[in-house]
């Protein structure tokens, strides 16, 4: 037998997803957080500033420190940045 769904019985759908495997939309901010990217060689540099930018990763899905090449406004070249806290 297949469950049939009416109006007084409806038919609940017992299909779980997971947080991580939620479809893009839903209101799920967790295992998200605020982190900084900050420039690797600015420090070492002359430059009088350290280039940062704001955003947020998912902590699950990247539990270590992360890296990405972004432009630097100090240095004016792309330059490694690395997460902070
Ligand atoms: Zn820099």
């Amino acid at each position: 037998m297949f469950p049939v769904g009416d109006a007084d019985h409806p038919v609940i759908s017992t299909v779980h997803l997971s947080e991580e495997e939620a479809p893009m939309g839903k209101k799920s901010s967790k295992g998200r957080v605020k982190i900084q990217l900050e420039c690797t060689t600015c420090r070492e540099s002359e430059v009088p500033g350290v280039s940062r930018y704001p955003t947020t990763k998912n902590k699950k899905k990247t539990p270590g420190r992360i890296e990405f090449s972004k432009y630097c406004r100090f240095e004016r070249k792309h330059t490694l940045h690395r997460e902070v806290k």
